[in-house]
């Protein structure tokens, strides 16, 4: 899997999230490590502490004790969640409200730095806008990454031809089609044996 893959797919899981705290403590470790997978999070070693006064979000974690990262899955998750979803559901998104948190809490890249040796300069992100400069990434990924799941409604990164988040899925969307395939099969085999039958008495 690629970068801008694994990227995507952390953020498809997010958009998928209704309620982060809603999550199994075992699943927000997961996140967490899913965006350190996709180079999103620095490390889950040596984080700082979570500091908030968002009620909501203290109480989302399970204990007082909040690992940093959590925090940032928490500011980016509303936005994966709308800004995919819109796309995905009605094929824009306004990303006004976006930009203005960017900005307020200063979520830009802080440096340019010049390489001499490559005549490049390489942008450097603050650590919290990483995570904002990620959805930005994949969201703008030439051809467009997510589409939604007709079965299950989860928003999803769809591999080539493919139509369904995954086997589940796929094998549901298949049902309908099969039960009317095995009625009509069941009902010809029937016919076959009743014939059988009224052949054999005659
Ligand atoms: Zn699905």
């Amino acid at each position: 899997m690629n970068s801008i893959q694994r990227k995507a797919e952390f953020y498809a899981k997010l958009a998928s999230i209704e309620k982060l705290e809603s999550l199994e403590r075992w699943q927000k470790e997961g996140l967490m490590l899913d965006a350190v997978r996709a180079g999103l999070i620095h490390s889950l070693f040596g984080a700082m502490k979570a500091v908030s006064k968002n009620k909501r979000f203290l109480k989302s974690w399970g204990d007082s004790d909040i690992p940093g990262p959590w925090m940032m899955i928490w500011d980016i998750h509303p936005w994966a969640r709308t800004l995919i979803g819109d796309l995905v559901d009605k094929g824009e998104a306004d990303v006004r409200e976006f930009e203005k948190k960017i900005t307020k809490y200063l979520l830009r890249s802080e440096i340019w730095r010049l390489d001499r040796s490559t005549r490049r300069v390489v942008v450097h992100p603050t650590v919290g806008g990483i995570i904002f400069d990620g959805l930005r990434e994949v969201i703008q990924a030439d051809p467009f990454l997510f589409d939604r799941c007709h079965i299950c409604e989860n928003i999803f990164v769809p591999g080539k031809n493919q139509k369904y988040c995954g086997k589940s899925c796929a094998t549901k969307a298949l049902a309908p089609w099969k039960a009317k395939y095995m009625k009509t099969y069941m009902s010809e085999r029937r016919k076959i044996e009743k014939k059988g039958r009224s052949n054999r008495r005659s």
